[in-house]
């Protein structure tokens, strides 16, 4: 079944869409769509059959009628009045339109594909599934209210570069005077660590406090959602949504922060935290004061209930004294993978490139700002959280390879080992005269030195030590003048 939206694009609704409709949860219609994933890969949730629309199809396949099932098993994305959470499913809490809690499904040529279903325990390829019939019983109508991206055959507009203003949501841990100096501005208070940069991530539990409003007035994730082609290109698009999958913050570490982790994609995705994205992280030292350090993975394997021990009567030393110790310099960059726990110390100032999630566990909470007990576990419960956490002894070499020490001097090109690659990339160019950089929705943020952005058809762009600069896919090639030294973020590669 194929049909075209409202903006023109192909949809396709494959003939087995009602098996994928069956896998994703009770009475949700999807859709794979060329546009998502890559060929032929990636669902969007495009509708729901009515009740007595299910039963209907059940009855033209010969199944029983099926029972209504508690609240507590749905996969509706409206939360219960009351009663227990509801199971989250393969896909966390779906709704019609989602085009952006996307996750890829893997392969499907051929007519195989895999498929799982956490909530009745079922999982497979489409070819030896036990319930074929049920599910093709699912066969969607064409209700299709999808808002898909528009054709990459639109015209788009160029974009100039944009100059960020600071957006530093209050935190609980204190610092920020770092990034006031970093940008040459006025401080803004003390606890206000964190410049969120081209941010289209809330915190978590916020609905808005962490988004970036663009010097136009206009939330960065409005203008994206409203031209994502321009703002993110047909590869980025295809591969991933709308979605810019990217958050970059500057950091200042005006006290050690407290020991956490973050989880992967597949708990964050079984727990209905997120869609898609866990959060990986990976930072780039600034500055730093006298002797820094970094605290990250544990030496020796430790077992949740000595995790939880720890953790439920604030064992901090303990915990620190399992944890690598490594040096940092400006400079230098270390790669956090999901799950690892991770302290950064007193006195660091760093530039991040993460998963666009706000998704933390607090292993730690005494003496500042936070009831860990309360609002440090994501709202699973301390016993189901800590389950996120890498609790494997790391090896030193291991470690090593988490860390690049800086190359003074020759740095430009990729700062991050390849493990960080289905994340985000991070690059460094320090430039003598000009260099020209490929098109792309990336973040510059500008070391040191002076220079300008050029790029065609659009004004010179002056950078200084301290700006932050959105570059999209319509800015077109980036060319980058004078002497300047630049670390550039940018989602995944497409
Ligand atoms: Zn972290």
């Amino acid at each position: 079944m194929t049909g075209t939206s409202a903006e023109g694009v192909y949809l396709r609704l494959l003939g087995s869409v009602g098996a994928n409709a069956g896998d994703i949860g009770r009475g949700i219609i999807a859709a794979h769509s060329p546009f998502v994933g890559s060929a032929y890969q990636g669902l969007v949730v495009v509708g729901k059959h009515s009740r007595a629309g299910m039963q209907r199809r059940r009855r033209r396949a010969g199944l029983p009628r099926k029972r209504r099932r508690p609240r507590a098993d749905s996969t509706s994305s409206r939360e219960p009045k009351s009663g227990p959470r509801p199971v989250p499913n393969h896909y966390g809490r779906l709704s019609a339109g989602d085009t952006d809690r996307v996750r890829p499904y893997g392969p499907c040529r051929g007519g195989s594909f895999p498929y799982s279903n956490p909530m009745e325990g079922a999982s497979g390829t489409s070819a030896d599934a036990p319930d074929r019939a049920r599910r093709e019983s699912w066969v969607a109508p064409a209700t299709l209210v999808l808002m898909m991206p528009p054709a990459p055959a639109r015209e788009t507009t160029r974009m100039q570069p944009l100059v960020l203003e600071p957006n530093q949501p209050s935190r609980f841990y204190r610092g920020g005077s770092r990034i006031a100096n970093f940008r040459g501005l006025p401080e803004t208070g003390a606890n206000v660590p964190e410049d969120w940069v081209a941010s289209a991530t809330p915190l978590f539990g916020a609905r808005d406090l962490g988004l970036t409003r663009l010097p136009s007035g206009q939330l960065l994730t409005d203008a994206v959602a409203s031209d994502p082609l321009a703002w993110l290109g047909p590869d980025h698009l295809r591969r991933f949504g709308r979605h810019t999958e990217l958050l970059v913050k500057l950091l200042d570490a005006g006290e050690r922060l407290p020991i956490h982790a973050h989880p992967d994609r597949d708990f964050a995705v079984a727990h209905g935290l997120d869609g898609r994205h866990g959060k990986s992280e990976a930072w780039m030292v600034l500055a730093a004061d006298n002797d820094p350090v970094v605290h990250l993975g544990f030496s020796r394997s430790v077992d949740l209930s000595e995790l939880a021990g720890w953790v439920s009567r604030q064992e901090v030393d303990a915990m620190l004294q399992t944890m690598h110790r490594v040096p940092v310099r400006a400079g230098d960059t270390v790669f956090v993978p999901a799950g690892l726990p991770h302290a950064i110390g007193p006195g660091i100032l760093l530039v991040e490139a993460q998963e666009p999630t706000d998704l933390s566990v607090l292993l730690e909470w005494q003496g500042f700002g936070i009831d860990g007990l309360r609002d440090g576990h994501l709202g699973l419960g301390l016993e189901t959280a800590l389950r996120c956490i890498d609790r494997r002894a790391w090896a030193p070499e291991e470690i090593a390879r988490l860390h690049t020490p800086s190359r003074d001097g020759k740095s430009s090109g990729s700062l991050l080992p390849a493990a960080a690659d289905p994340f985000f990339r991070m690059e460094r160019w320090r430039i003598a005269a000009r260099k020209t950089l490929d098109a792309g929705f990336s973040v510059l943020v500008v070391l040191a030195g002076l220079g300008e952005l050029a790029t065609s058809g659009a004004a010179v762009t002056p950078l200084r030590a301290g700006l932050t600069v959105l570059t999209s896919h319509a800015t077109g090639e980036l060319e980058l003048r004078g002497s300047i030294d630049v670390v550039r973020c940018r989602p995944p590669v497409a």
